[in-house]
């Protein structure tokens, strides 16, 4: 991806900017930093904004009487499952409320579905010869890590701007029995930014698929987590998929991690009426019933939908100048160079960075030597490799703004410094 721009020069003015990208990164070293750009994680201030929940709850009765402080309720408190049935996009009756971690209900469905036998499927997963996920990338490192821990096999697919390459997606599937799931992060994706289109999810939920007991493990991670006036509205993968004939095919996950207490949340799961049965009937043999103290007291908090958007609207305003800083960094010091492109989310947690093909990892390596701690170059893909050696993730979420400044400038400098040796090499 040289640009113009870039091939346009000579060498000695290739060299005169190389030795002023050596001299600026000397000088960064020198100051002596020590920034973190690797956490998605909510900064302090945005978890104080949730701190009203340690006084909570008022009682400890539901709605409908249950008492919270005692076992029972697999399914979570129905008016907890209110609140989050309109933005996960899935009826109440088949939305399950969990405890603390969407990526531990995932990490359990895969296990349920080894060990157990999904519905629709002619045998449990651990007696297949061989399964895959397909990964669209770049993507999550620990949706590839948790299936590497069962020996399932990642196939990476490209994602466009309107999310996984569908033509891609649809071959595979229909060719390869053991292709048992996709892994998507549909709205303002984990690194990507991307949200899915109306066409994309409708052909994920009608597509045919060699396996009887496909999923789309829908990781709606991000299902709130808007940056702008205009929140991104995605398709409605469960009705797509009951329309298309193919009910049980999408599992819906999501949480509070990044809404309340990143540690200290609700995890969701929404599928079919099937589905559902399934996980709770697995579910009853790991535990007697979830953490419904932690439910009602989000419920007191939240309220209501209209409160969970009053309180992410708060979120947006300690994060919007975060990404504003972010953009107008990149773009200042890298803008019309060809040294990079970058995405601009609408949402979500990351920037995703892409530099010239081979130096991702030298420009995190460099960062490094700086004091900037980045996310390794290759985590946003199967395996840790990025056959391009090309994307950055950064996470600008949790670093204090004047800090997160000084690192995306820092890391200009080195995506500076990398490209120029590497195109005088
Ligand atoms: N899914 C995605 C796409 C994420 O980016 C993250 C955290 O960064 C998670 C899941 C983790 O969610 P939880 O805290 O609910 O386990």
């Amino acid at each position: 991806m040289t640009s113009p721009a870039l091939s346009a020069l000579s060498i000695d003015e290739l060299t005169a900017l190389r030795d002023a990208a050596r001299r600026d990164h000397e000088a960064l070293v020198r100051r002596g930093l020590s920034l973190d750009l690797t956490r998605g994680k909510p900064s302090a201030r945005q978890l104080d904004l949730s701190e009203e929940l340690l006084g909570l709850p008022r009682g400890h009765a539901a709605a409908d009487g249950t008492d919270c402080r005692n076992y029972g309720g697999l399914q979570g408190l129905p008016e907890l499952r209110e609140i989050f049935s309109g933005p996960l996009q899935v009826p109440a009756a088949q939305l399950v409320a969990a405890d603390n971690s969407s990526l531990s209900l995932m990490h359990d469905t895969v296990v349920h579905a080894l060990l157990g036998t999904v519905p629709g499927a002619t045998r449990r997963w651990a007696d297949e010869p061989r399964i895959a996920f397909l990964c669209p990338v770049p993507g999550y490192d620990r949706h590839f890590a948790l299936c590497e821990r069962f020996g399932i096999e990642l196939i990476p697919v490209p994602m466009d701007a309107d999310g996984p390459d569908m033509d891609v997606v649809e071959r595979l599937v229909a060719e390869d029995a053991q292709i048992k799931g996709i892994w998507c992060v549909p709205k303002y994706s984990n690194p990507s930014g991307v949200s899915y289109g109306d066409e994309t999810v409708r052909r994920l939920a009608a597509m045919p698929t060699l396996a009887p007991d496909f999923r789309v493990f829908w990781d709606n991670a991000y299902a709130v987590h808007h940056l702008t006036d205009t929140p991104v509205e995605i398709a409605d993968i469960l009705t797509l998929c009951a329309e298309n004939g193919s009910p049980d095919r999408a599992l819906v996950f999501g949480s509070t991690s990044k809404i309340t207490f990143a540690g200290s949340g609700v995890s969701f799961f929404g599928a079919s009426p099937a589905n559902v049965a399934w996980l709770i009937g697995h579910t009853g043999k790991r535990t007697i019933g979830p953490d419904k103290i932690n439910h009602l007291r989000h419920v007191q908090f939240l309220r209501d939908e209209a409160g969970l958007a009053e309180h992410m609207r708060r979120h947006r305003e300690l994060l919007r100048p975060k990404f504003d800083a972010v953009e107008a960094i990149l773009s200042k010091e890298l803008g019309g160079t060809g040294l990079a492109t970058w995405s601009t989310p609408a949402g979500g947690y990351f920037v995703s960075l892409d530099v010239l093909d081979g130096c991702a990892r030298d420009v995190v390596m460099r960062a490094g030597e700086a004091g900037i701690a980045l996310t390794p170059a290759g985590a946003t893909h199967p395996y840790g490799t990025d056959p391009r050696d090309s994307t950055i993730r950064i996470a600008p979420t949790y670093p204090e703004q004047e800090e997160l400044e000084a690192a995306i400038a820092g890391l200009t400098v080195c995506v500076r410094l990398v490209a120029t040796e590497k195109l005088l090499r």
